[in-house]
């Protein structure tokens, strides 16, 4: 199965996202819109792995001090994806080290490219009159567990399933 680990968002974060996405679809923006409930926060990609147990073992075994996270800037990624960042945040880096560690530690492999934290909002986004000036509102969550979720293509979008 194909396996990501993220952080699932709070309510509040995922409405005001929505408000924000929403306000540009008004304004013309078009894209591929994934639904409310598939907006998460990637921390590491396992991609296909034939059992998950492993991998759920080591993120189980992973306790941290709940940190706050916060959203920040709005920006575009090739391609038209359009994505909500995170401000920095050290213990945010800290945690995806350690699941990098593990997931090392256990020989299971990962995408090894620099975390850049993001919440995909668009897709194949296409900016209509040009892309106008949005600003995401300063919305804050706590971020206390790291969920396990497999990806599956569904007959209209991909389909995430928590696994642990
Ligand atoms: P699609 O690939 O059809 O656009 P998706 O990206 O939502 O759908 P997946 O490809 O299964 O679904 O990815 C799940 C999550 O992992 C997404 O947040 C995606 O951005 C991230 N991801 C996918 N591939 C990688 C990769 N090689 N490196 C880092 N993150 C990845
Ligand atoms: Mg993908």
């Amino acid at each position: 199965m194909r396996l990501f680990a993220a952080v699932r968002l709070s309510e509040e974060v995922r409405d005001a996202l929505v408000k924000t996405r929403d306000e540009l679809l008004r304004q013309g923006v078009r894209g591929r819109c994934p639904p409310p409930e598939n907006l998460h926060i990637t921390l590491v990609f396992i991609g296909e792995l034939p059992d998950p147990e492993p991998v759920l073992d080591m993120t189980d075994a992973i306790s941290f001090q709940p940190f706050p996270i916060t959203l920040g800037e709005v920006g575009i990624f090739g391609g038209g994806i359009l994505w909500a960042g995170i401000r920095p945040s050290d213990p945010l880096e800290h945690l995806v080290k350690r699941l990098r560690r593990g997931l090392a530690e256990a020989g299971i492999p990962y995408d090894r490219k620099a975390f850049r934290p993001h919440i995909t909002l668009m897709r194949n986004m296409d900016p209509g009159k040009g892309l106008p000036e949005i600003r995401l509102p300063g919305s804050t969550m706590t971020v206390d567990r790291v969920t396990l979720y497999r990806s599956d293509r569904g007959k209209n979008g991909m389909i995430y399933t928590e696994i642990g």
